[in-house]
């Protein structure tokens, strides 16, 4: 396998790795591996910027993650810094939750537009983006790993980093997906414009008592607009066809629409996609090829976040790659990024899980909620424990406690 690939590189592309996909996972992996003098070459179905169903959400652990890769906020339009987001329980009771002073801890941005300038800081590090490029079928010899596209491109490489998102073809062309699998999670988004209520400035999140375990958001994205959404866990007590029914039912709840104000309206038709969070469950490598982000089901099992995961996922292997050396053999590789995700993500995971099924019930949810808001001190360290300021499973993990594990500075701080 190994002498057809090299015999079949006349014309082709030859690179040190091979990123299928430039989300935020094939973005951070590129930036990392060409920084540090490696080629990259990322491929991507789409041509950017291109719109990704998400509800443009940034936890803590994201933002101070962007902050290291270099963005820069302001050449992302729609950035909103959020100091305060509102839970509201199951019987109608709000809870605020202040997030601290010092630096962002929780943003929101349209990702069109983030992912658009998330992936330029790949390209002006050096990688190469080839856009419009759809990965057809894939070839593993010994020391090589072969992409052709649907353009006929061929790119060879030493790894490849699968970035391709919930429906990752990477997965299926290696044989390492699960049968009949759609995620823990599916949600719908829909941007409202004309948004004159609440909306237009705070991050809300409904707890609403007859689609647990789930919730419905609504994110403010500037110019009187908003991201608004909803997510439900698959098994719970609605099914995942109903939810379009669902949705134009909920975005017409009167306590929803009062916070978007009366005269918003849809921008466009809902969108609706899957949120893999199994990260324990599925291969993180076959070979040469490392998965990361959603194509590693890595997404958080609580609220369905995966933007900061797939950065994460997607430094790691790189850094797997970058540590070992691009020609090492991938035994090494694949256990060096599995050894990262594993400790670093894994316990959070089942920390996610296991209070997921709390807040399954009403009962559940309204008593968690309650215990939110018992005090100043609960609501604040609540509000940093949410948006990832820490590890979820931090306190149960004492070889991850450092000096001031729980009062860091956010992202681009003073
Ligand atoms: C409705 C919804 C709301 C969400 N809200 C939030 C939130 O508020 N905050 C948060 O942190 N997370 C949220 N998430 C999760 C988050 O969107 C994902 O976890 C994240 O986008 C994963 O990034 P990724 O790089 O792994 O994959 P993606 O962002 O999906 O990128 C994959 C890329 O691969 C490309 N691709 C796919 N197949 C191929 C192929 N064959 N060849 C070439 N290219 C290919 C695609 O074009 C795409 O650009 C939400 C998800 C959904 C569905």
């Amino acid at each position: 396998m190994a002498d057809d690939i090299a015999d079949r590189t006349d014309g082709t592309i030859e690179t040190d790795v091979v990123i299928v996909g430039a989300g935020p996972a094939g973005a951070a992996a590129a930036m990392t591996l060409a920084r540090a003098g490696l080629r990259a070459t990322i491929l991507d179905k789409a041509i950017f910027p291109r719109d990704k169903f998400c509800g443009d959400g940034l936890t803590v652990w994201t933002l101070r993650q962007l902050d290291e890769m270099g963005l820069d906020p302001a050449t992302v339009p729609s950035w909103r810094v959020v100091k305060q987001a509102v839970l509201i329980s199951p019987s109608g009771r709000e809870v605020l939750l202040p997030l601290p002073e010092r630096g962002t801890f929780c943003a929101v941005a349209r990702r069109s537009e983030l992912d658009a300038a998330v992936l330029d800081i790949a390209r002006e590090a050096g990688a190469e983006v080839l856009t419009g490029q759809e990965c057809t079928s894939l070839a593993q010899g010994d020391d090589r790993v072969r992409v052709a596209t649907s353009t006929g491109m061929t790119v060879v490489g030493r790894y490849l980093i699968a970035a391709d998102g919930m429906w990752s073809t990477v997965r299926k062309l290696t044989g390492t997906g699960i049968e009949g699998y759609r995620g823990e999670w599916h949600a719908f988004r829909q941007y409202f414009e004309g948004v004159t209520g609440r909306a237009q400035d705070e991050m809300l999140a409904w707890f609403e008592p007859d689609f647990l375990p789930g919730y419905a958001w609504s994110f403010p994205v500037g110019n009187n607009e908003a991201n608004v959404g909803f997510g439900i866990m698959r098994g719970g007590s609605w099914r995942v066809g109903a939810m379009r029914e669902l949705w134009a039912e909920i975005s017409s709840r009167p306590h929803i629409r009062a916070a978007l104000g009366p005269g918003a309206a849809p921008e466009g038709p809902p969108r609706a996609w899957p949120i893999p969070a199994r990260v324990g469950e599925v291969p993180l490598s076959c070979g040469r090829v490392l998965f990361t982000g959603d194509a590693a089901a890595a997404a958080d099992p609580l609220t369905g976040e995966g933007i900061g995961q797939a950065y994460a996922t997607g430094r790691w292997a790189a850094d797997a790659i970058i540590r070992c050396g691009a020609s090492v053999g991938e035994p090494m590789v694949a256990d060096r990024y599995e050894s990262s995700v594993r400790s670093s993500l894994f316990r959070d995971h089942q920390m996610s899980a296991l209070l997921n099924r709390a807040l399954s019930h009403r009962k559940g949810a309204r008593t968690a909620i309650w215990l939110v808001s018992l005090s100043p001190w609960t609501r604040r360290n609540f509000a940093r424990w949410l948006f990832e300021d820490y590890p979820r499973a931090m306190l149960a993990t004492p070889r991850r406690w450092h000096h001031g594990m729980f009062s860091g500075p956010g992202a681009f701080g003073p």
